[in-house]
């Protein structure tokens, strides 16, 4: 098995051998992110071979004084694996699993897209190391190693439900609304207010209406697309767009569009018949 497509070596980084210690990390791949924006999805490739060299600096400079950056790996929105501090070493990424697990970063923030690109070269990365290198293939997030947001909401909804441990190969399209949860704020809150308007309940959103903020309001609305739709929909089901929730709030929006277009060709036959 080769390496991943679109490879980025330390030595085409001009980087020498990382120093670490070794480790034969064989249990898994840990998601991280950066923890603000980048937008390195709408820059060109060579912002993010900048970044990747920015955050080696910063990893190996004063404030950190590591021996090497702190992930093995990093996959980029455009589809490129670039080596960190690469195969069989230690990290400084994810403490208690820094020599049992692989890391890869997507460089990402909170609301940064995550690109089908992206999400091939995971899998691509996961490939080589389970057939290269014995690794289980296992996708977990930093989170699942200790409290903290890494990787994000959106990426960590796409280690719950799998997207990561998927053959490469296929497109897999991140939809807009995924991880969204209460707390989180901007144009994405929108579309899905607007959804929830489209899907029949946006009474449920009260006086502010589509404002792009997901409160209670909106986890009702939530709530009651995923109720339409024939889930139980407890509780507490509407405060996280899960790969579920976004599937359930699309098929609402369907299936009340498909009971619109039914009463008004009813009406209309109603309408026209007497003439008829
Ligand atoms: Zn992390
Ligand atoms: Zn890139």
């Amino acid at each position: 098995m080769p390496r991943p497509s679109k490879y980025v070596s330390r030595s085409e980084l001009g980087w020498p051998v990382c120093q670490a210690s070794y480790a034969d990390p064989r249990s898994g791949l840990v998601i991280h992110y950066d923890g603000s924006d980048q937008g390195l999805a709408g820059k060109s490739h060579s912002a993010c071979l900048t970044y990747w060299r920015n955050t080696r600096a910063f990893h190996m400079g004063p404030s950190r004084g590591w021996t090497c950056i702190g992930y093995s790996f990093m996959s980029c929105a455009h589809g490129y694996v670039m080596e960190g501090r690469g195969l069989y070493k230690t990290q400084a990424a994810q403490p208690g699993g820094n020599t049992t697990h692989y890391s890869v970063t997507l460089a990402t923030g909170p609301t940064d897209l995550i690109t089908p690109e992206q999400i091939n070269a995971v899998r691509e990365l996961r490939q080589w190391l389970t057939e290269e290198c014995g690794n289980a293939g296992t996708v977990l997030g930093h989170r699942d190693f200790v409290s903290t947001s890494c990787p994000g909401d959106r990426a960590y909804a796409l280690v719950r439900n799998g997207t990561f441990e998927q053959p490469p190969g296929q497109t897999t399209e991140v939809h807009d609304m995924l991880g969204l949860h209460i707390g989180s704020r901007g144009e994405a809150v929108k579309l899905l207010q607007l959804r929830i308007r489209r899907a029949g309940f946006g009474d449920a959103l009260g006086e502010t209406g589509a404002d792009g903020v997901y409160g209670p309001a909106t986890a009702e609305g939530v709530r009651l697309c995923r109720d339409y739709v024939g889930s139980r929909a407890l509780e507490g089901y509407g405060d996280e767009m899960t790969a579920h929730a976004v599937d359930q709030v699309e098929a609402a929006v369907t299936k009340r569009t498909l009971q619109k277009a039914q009463i008004s060709s009813t009406a209309l036959g109603s309408n026209t018949s007497p003439e008829g």
